[in-house]
């Protein structure tokens, strides 16, 4: 096995990348261990490429390469991080090609997708951190004290799988912005869009041990990161499970955590809303990215008096998102991985137990016989305490559950241990606004909102703990510093 270099090669027609080293200290380097993961096309089923499973050694080389940036780096001037998050998602222009295929290949993402959301949130947040920080006060003369913002010290960054370069790239971006070095941990189902951020750090000169990418396990390399002395704060996206661990780990050095853990967010569909309008936001919110969102609405509220005619919608929309082939740029790809289709069978037979099954159901779309394809599934009849109105499916599956007053329907919203989204579709401004403002979520949106790269993201209750993206997202990697006596009064 070429163990050298990062190499990209051509099997026949499949694009193979094999990227065997971890990048420590401005270098991409050798991993101590010999254990290697072989990366899947979830369309093909077929192996795409393999990562070197890192050590608890390559870790600590890795915390070691922070530690040592980070005098430095945490004193780098505002401006020079402002330059240096422009140099870099300028770079990440240049590399757009490559990270649309790439995504398309390890995530099964349409082609549209991979561009028009994962390359673009990617680009946003580095864009975004760039301008956020251009009025952020990393002082505050307060009358009779002073705030001081330093760098929180070393992060340690966990990603999952299902936005490659959106969590990736928030984390990164808020990181460098508050002049924090970081470790990143990427999925191992999804590792390339990851190294395709690494080359783009190493190509603008971002300095030395400021970007560290270890791959690796959940087991080894996440849990190693939760639970090391030398990382001062870790930001983890992914289930609830490890979310917990994660914060369990850090608790025994009372280090700081960020947590984003997903929801079961409700699309609220008030009575004057168009029927068919909320039908096709409904659907969206499963088809897009084959429903793996972690702000997903997929629990729709509907007014008893419009279950049939938003059922009828629903039917009627459907059909314009098939399912295929992520190359063929139909609206919705497979599932992630083997796992991940299992999961979703599991929850879709759990369905067809406890409710009305309106469309989909199990097993893969007639004539599909490789790649991780679910059905698109509609349940109605759904009671909100059934299992899948309360736990996440991860999959293209919704509930609709009928409500007969506005209060009602807040009420069922906000009956959840998650609490990361909240949508609602209506006409009436003051309705709009009195279920936005009443739903217990860290963001909400009214009907087709544009999406602000500015606006902090998060999550209430089981959803989570901190806030990425602009200005918010740099406050994580900060500590709080007062000074009194100072300005003198
Ligand atoms: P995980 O929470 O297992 O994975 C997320 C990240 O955590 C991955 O990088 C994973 O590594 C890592 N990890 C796994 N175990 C540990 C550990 N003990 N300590 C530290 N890090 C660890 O999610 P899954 O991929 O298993 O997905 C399961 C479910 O989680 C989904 O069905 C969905 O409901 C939810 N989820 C929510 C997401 C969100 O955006 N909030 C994103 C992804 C999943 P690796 O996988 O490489 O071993």
């Amino acid at each position: 096995m070429e163990r050298s270099e990062n190499i990209i090669h051509n099997k026949g027609d499949i694009m193979m990348r094999n990227y065997l080293k971890h990048y420590i200290n401005g270098e991409w380097i050798e991993s101590t261990g010999n254990e290697i993961e072989e990366v899947i096309n979830p369309a093909t089923e077929e192996v795409i490429g393999k990562i070197s499973l890192g050590t608890n050694e390559d870790l600590d080389k890795a915390v070691q390469a922070a530690r040592d940036a980070f005098p430095s780096f945490s004193q780098t001037s505002k401006e020079k991080r402002i330059e240096l998050l422009k140099e870099i998602a300028a770079e990440y222009e240049n590399r757009k090609e490559d990270i649309v295929e790439t995504i398309t290949d390890e995530l099964g993402s349409p082609k549209s997708i991979s561009e028009n959301v994962h390359y673009m949130m990617g680009y946003n947040h580095f864009s975004q951190a760039a301008e956020s920080l251009k009025n952020f006060s990393f002082i505050e003369d307060r009358g009779g004290h002073t705030v001081m913002k330093d760098t929180v010290g070393v992060s340690g960054l966990i990603t999952p799988w299902n936005f490659p370069t959106n969590q990736t790239s928030t984390k990164i971006a808020s990181a460098f912005a508050a002049g924090s070095p970081v470790i990143l941990k990427p999925a191992e189902v999804t590792p390339f869009a990851a190294i395709i951020l690494t080359e783009i750090f190493d190509k603008v000169g971002v300095p030395k041990g400021a970007f560290n990418l270890v791959n690796g396990s959940g087991s080894v390399i996440g849990d190693g990161i939760s639970s090391h002395p030398g990382i001062d704060f870790v930001s983890f996206t992914g289930s609830g499970a490890v979310g917990k661990k994660v914060m369990q780990n850090a608790s025994e050095r009372i280090a700081n955590v960020a947590l984003e853990l997903g929801g079961k967010s409700p699309l609220v569909v008030l009575e004057d809303a168009d029927v068919e309008e909320a039908a096709r936001a409904a659907v969206s919110h499963i088809a897009t990215n084959s429903g793996q969102v972690c702000s997903a609405a997929t629990r729709v509220l509907v007014p008893s008096s419009m279950k049939k005619s938003f059922e009828e919608a629903v039917q009627k929309v459907l059909p314009e998102y098939p399912v295929g082939n992520p190359r063929e740029d139909n609206h919705i790809g497979p599932l992630v991985s083997q796992k991940q289709w299992d999961t979703v069978q599991s929850y879709i037979k759990k369905g067809q137990e406890e409710a009305t099954l309106l469309v989909g159901g199990t097993g893969k779309p007639e004539g599909v016989e490789k790649g991780y394809y679910a059905k698109p599934t509609v349940f109605t009849d759904v009671d909100n305490d059934m299992v899948i109105a309360q736990e996440e499916i991860f999959g293209p599956v919704t509930c609709l559950i009928t409500y007969d007053t506005v209060e009602e329907a807040i009420e069922i919203a906000n009956d959840t241990k998650y609490g990361l989204a909240g949508y609602v579709f209506g006409e009436d401004e003051q309705t709009l606004v009195k279920v936005a403002s009443a739903l217990k979520a860290g963001r909400v949106k009214i009907n087709d909102a544009k999406a602000d790269f500015a606006a902090p993201f998060g999550g209430y209750k089981q959803s989570g703990i901190g806030r990425e993206w602009g200005d918010y997202g740099i406050k994580e990697y900060l500590e709080i510093k007062t000074i009194l006596g100072y300005p003198k009064k």
